[in-house]
């Protein structure tokens, strides 16, 4: 940590003149930030908030009840991500409102790491139906994009709920009030599709930014940059991950990700729309593409479809427009053994990070 040490000094010796609140836009970043205790050895005028660094948190609640359904109807092999399978749908007390309660009522619903688990699933089941369902950032869907590139077994189907990290900064940029006056942008979304992704955020909006890592002494480091940027009344891009965010990203995983999939607008739960932030399978790979494959089981009469349970404020958290200990929940109706809404269920999701790392009100 004497690298950390170093650049903790180096900060506490900037002269700011006003509070700067930094936001970061990756559940890795907060999680780091929170396990090395980072917002409590900073200057009290340097504050940290998390942001839309969650993709099962903003996964659209209709497509987790999809999911459900498929598994539990179309008696389907349900794959995930394993934090997608305890998140809550909106559906009366007793009916199932988790991939993890469809799996206690007999559904075959598994718990993945990654595409090449689900394509072996697929392979070793040849005479039943499997849906991927497959939510996440870019450098979670880029293995989906090479897996669908090299081609998927015919009994494989994927559940897309992929989303772009940058267009939900751009909409709370764009808003007018951020809530924010500097940006660590996600060093692993940087390392896919290069750091200046982000360049928007200084050349459109002024806003000093920095691509950090997930060490402490990476994020210190990103921390200090734009702090820095601050003080001296300038503004650039920085890269504090140069080890391994490259200039050009990775053009492999960009090349498949523009060949299988198309971007598209797309709904972010609680949050509504936001222009060209979701993917979607190209038309060419629509025989993979669960959404057209299987019945689409929306049921209009359901109460607060797409929306966050009530009385959760998760995506209030997402957006950095509440810290997770400012929703009433918190803690007490809402815990890791009984999550109301995404973000305490989610390793990402910054209601559990920050309960996880002990913060108790
Ligand atoms: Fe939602 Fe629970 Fe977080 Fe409150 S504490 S915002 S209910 S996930």
């Amino acid at each position: 940590m004497a690298g950390a040490q170093a650049w903790l000094e180096k900060i506490r010796a900037l002269p700011l003149a006003r509070k700067v609140k930094i936001m970061n836009v990756c559940g890795g970043h907060e999680r780091s930030i929170t396990q090395a205790g980072l917002r409590g050895v900073l200057p009290d005028n340097v504050e940290l908030v998390p942001g839309p660094g969650c993709p099962v948190c903003v996964c659209p609640e209709e497509d987790i009840y999809q999911a459900i359904q498929l598994a539990l109807q179309d008696k389907v092999i349900l794959v995930a991500f394993g934090d997608m399978l305890r998140v809550p749908v909106n559906v009366p007390k007793g009916e199932v409102r988790s991939l993890v309660e469809a799996q206690a009522a007999g559904a075959d619903v598994r718990p993945i790491a990654s595409p090449t688990e689900a394509r072996k699933i697929a392979l070793d089941n040849p005479g039943k139906p499997v849906v991927f369902f497959a939510a996440g950032f870019e450098t979670t869907i880029a293995p989906v994009a090479a897996a669908l590139a090299e081609g998927l077994p015919e009994n494989l189907s994927i559940l897309l709920s992929g989303r772009l990290t940058w267009p939900a900064v751009a909409m709370l940029l764009d808003s007018g009030t951020p809530g924010f006056d500097a940006l660590v942008a996600p060093g692993h979304v940087a390392t896919v599709m290069g750091p200046d992704e982000w360049r928007f955020v200084v050349d459109k909006h002024g806003l000093p930014t920095a691509v950090a890592g997930f060490l402490p002494e990476s994020l210190l480091a990103s921390f200090y940059s734009v702090l820095r940027q601050v003080a001296d009344g300038k503004r650039f891009l920085d890269n504090c991950y140069l080890e391994v965010a490259h200039a050009a990203g990775n053009p492999t995983a960009q090349r498949l990700l523009a060949q299988t999939l198309d971007v598209v607008d797309a709904n972010w739960r609680g949050i509504g729309i936001i222009p060209k932030s979701g993917y979607a399978l190209k038309p060419e790979y629509a025989a993979w593409n669960a959404r057209l494959k299987y019945p689409d089981h929306a049921d209009p009469t359901r109460r607060r479809i797409g929306e966050m349970p009530p009385g959760c404020d998760c995506a209030k958290v997402v957006l950095g427009k509440l810290y997770p200990n400012q929703c009433r929940l918190y803690g007490k109706a809402c815990t890791p053994r009984t999550p109301v809404g995404p973000c305490m269920v989610s390793d990402e999701g910054a209601c559990r990070i920050w309960w996880s790392g002990g913060v108790r009100e």
